[in-house]
């Protein structure tokens, strides 16, 4: 073993140590390192040899301490759990932009698909899980300054296994895509993988019908520095997605109207627009060269008059899409009960020079997450104790619930404030809702800080004007309120849903029911922000019901390089992923948990009277061997099922006697 692999027993315990060793090991290739059963995963930015069909032959059936650390065995433990105890199991994989999120939940996928069931239609369904990943990320992944396919939506997927275990298929939902990148990337950065994947991986064929040219300078919405990024295959890519989409289930016609989408907003793009005098003084817009709105509206089935009136016109405002959508690639949902994994695979938490609104909605989420991993690792060790029947007193743990608050409470939220401000009559901009921020949030400040100290909007006369700041649990985030109101509001207005709603096109007509004339609403449509907080809390709540599994992410450094160890970003991470306290409370308690029959199995060597073969029940044998070995009283507890080793200490001198 290389440094120590489970943090518990890391000896002394400091923060410069913990760095230490996991230096140590992330310079031998040892990327995983335990906290208890909270697994850290350090990005190698370099395929490591240990993900082979092998690995996962040596990692199945086996005991979370038995091996040395490694994503399976969180993987098998969660899949085991499952299968045999039938509890719901979720894996909740956190850490930053570029930190290894989605491989991770790649990696938990492809080793449950490997262990579970068996025979075809089983593979089927394997199959069609996996496969969902390359289709989600063509649509929904872009290359970023801090990673090449950083995921600009939430993605949580519930995998639906039978009572034997078996998966049955997956319900996979989405949070709030950053749709702005559409039109407009920040310097450095790519639109959506699907259109550079589109335009260098179609046949010249597929390109002539869709109108498109290979060229990717021809597109205003492609960025044009950073068109092709080393080390990713859009060609190849292009291929592998064409080929998901069919085994998901895609219907040849499916995937040529959605690659008809993708060709009409490149066309849609390149849609320029003139002001014109009119004889009453005022300008009107006119489009300046037709033909992209002609082509457009050809693979559409749009007729050109009516997508042209609609965008120079605005009647009414009316509704806005959907922010989350359920995709299902499950098999027929039966009425029985099924065993339910849950994989959650976010945005990680950014800070960039300019944050707007989307960033304000990721940190939220990212927020909410650190907050129930705070709340289900003290509730997971507390419960642990109670059903045990072990003393326990509690520990003192950072919590963010005030940040949570300041953005979602009901009352004086942010995004509370936010709506408010969209829905006030009058003169309403960005500008009046930071105003209203400021005065309420600095009073809250000042309330709050006579109370608690604990505020965590930071308002000073040194910031830009146009900007307000949060201390967020990862850091100080500045955001310009340019954009807030008009993405919040996300309107649509009525005159395009229509003309879109009336295409001769099965998937454009699906995509605008809100154009339908027969369903007109005039209610207005709940704000992006609302449904936003809405659909967090539910995912909360869903999370709360199953047993925790997690991965904390941690990104070794800002080159997106291997071997780069830089010290200063990790203590940054390891500190406000909170795993120093992670570790103390995991000590405070007790920091070894083993049950009796594989506690008894690993030392009865130990002992004459337990060696080789101990005849009662295990829990006895234990009780024996705690004795034989003269282990103070105070050291341990006996719980039910288990034994509790209060310091690692004790655990080393088991190992230590055991070796000699
Ligand atoms: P975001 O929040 O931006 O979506 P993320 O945490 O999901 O970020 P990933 O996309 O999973 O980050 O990882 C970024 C890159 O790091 C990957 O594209 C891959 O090159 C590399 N990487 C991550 N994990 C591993 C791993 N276990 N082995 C090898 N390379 C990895
Ligand atoms: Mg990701």
């Amino acid at each position: 073993m290389i440094g120590v692999g489970d943090m518990v027993l890391l000896e002394p315990l400091s923060e410069d140590s913990f760095l230490e060793n996991l230096k140590k090991r992330f310079d031998h290739s040892e990327i995983y390192t335990y906290i208890g059963s909270v697994v850290i995963s350090m990005n190698p930015y370099r395929s490591l040899p240990i993900y082979t069909p092998d690995k996962v032959e040596e990692y199945r059936n086996r005991n979370f301490y038995e091996l040395s650390p490694h994503i399976y065995a969180l993987a098998d433990e969660a899949y085991r759990s499952l299968r045999d105890q039938d509890k719901d199991q979720c894996i909740l994989i956190t850490g930053e932009s570029g930190a290894g999120k989605t491989e991770a939940s790649k990696l938990v996928m492809s080793y449950v698909a490997a262990v579970c069931g068996k025979g075809q239609e089983v593979n089927k369904v394997k199959e069609q899980l996996l496969q969902s990943n390359p289709v989600l990320e063509a649509f929904g992944n872009a290359k970023t300054v801090r990673n090449d396919n950083s995921s600009r939506f939430g993605k949580y997927m519930d995998i639906e296994f039978d009572f034997k275990g078996d998966p049955l298929g997956g319900v996979i939902s989405n949070y709030l895509l950053e749709k702005s990148r559409v039109v407009k990337q920040p310097r450095g950065e790519r639109n959506f993988h699907v259109f550079y994947q589109l335009l260098s991986g179609a046949s010249d064929d597929t390109l002539k019908k869709l109108r498109l040219h290979r060229d990717v300078s021809k597109y205003n919405y492609l960025s044009l520095d950073s068109a092709v990024v080393s080390g990713l295959d859009d060609a190849a890519n292009f291929r592998t997605v064409r080929n998901a989409m069919q085994i998901v289930g895609f219907m040849e016609d499916e995937v040529q109207s959605v690659l008809q989408l993708v060709a009409a907003v490149l066309k849609l793009g390149n849609i320029e627009f003139k002001p014109e005098s009119r004889c009453n003084g005022t300008d009107e817009s006119r489009i300046k060269d037709k033909n992209d709105l002609k082509e457009m509206c050809e693979l559409l089935g749009i007729e050109q008059s009516v997508l042209e009136r609609a965008f120079s016109y605005r009647t009414v405002e009316a509704k806005l899409e959907k922010v989350s959508t359920t995709l299902n690639v499950a098999q027929a949902q039966t009425k029985t009960r099924h065993k339910v994994m849950g994989v959650l695979d976010i945005y990680g938490f950014e800070i960039f020079e300019d944050n707007s609104f989307e960033q304000f909605i990721i940190n939220y989420c990212n927020e909410k997450l650190q907050q129930i991993f705070i709340e289900l690792t003290l509730r997971e060790e507390q419960e642990e104790y109670v059903r045990e029947g072990i003393e326990w007193t509690n520990i003192e743990y950072f919590n963010n619930a005030v940040i949570c608050d300041l953005i979602e409470n009901n009352k004086n939220g942010i995004l509370a404030m936010l709506d408010e401000e969209c829905l006030r009559p009058g003169t309403v901009t960005d500008e009046t809702f930071l105003d209203k921020l400021n005065t309420v949030c600095a009073e809250h400040q000042h309330f709050e800080s006579r109370l608690s100290k604990n505020s965590k909007f930071l308002t000073d006369h040194s910031l830009p004007h146009n900007c307000f700041r949060i201390q967020h649990y990862a850091g100080k985030v500045l955001y310009r309120v340019e954009g807030f109101m008009d993405k919040n509001n996300d309107l649509l207005y009525r005159d395009l849903s229509q003309a879109m709603y009336k295409a001769n096109h099965s998937l454009i007509k699906q995509l605008f029911p809100e154009g339908n004339p027969a369903k007109v609403n005039l209610k207005r449509p709940p704000t992006a922000g609302f449904q936003f907080r809405a659909s967090v809390s539910t995912l909360m709540k869903n999370l709360q019901t199953k047993n925790p599994n997690y991965i904390r992410c941690i990104k070794p450094n800002d080159k997106k390089a291997p071997h780069i160890f830089t010290e200063s970003l990790i203590r940054h991470q390891v500190r406000y992923l909170g795993l120093m306290e992670n570790v103390r409370v995991r000590r405070a308690g007790y920091a070894f948990r083993q049950t009796y029959e594989p506690c008894l199995e690993r030392y009865k060597m130990l002992c004459k009277r337990t060696w080789p073969h101990w005849r009662g029940r295990a829990r006895e044998g234990v009780e024996v061997l705690m004795a034989d070995l003269q282990v103070p009283a105070e050291e341990f507890s006996y719980g039910r099922s288990k034994i509790f080793i209060r310091n690692p200490r004790t655990l080393f001198f088991l190992e230590e006697r055991r070796r000699q």
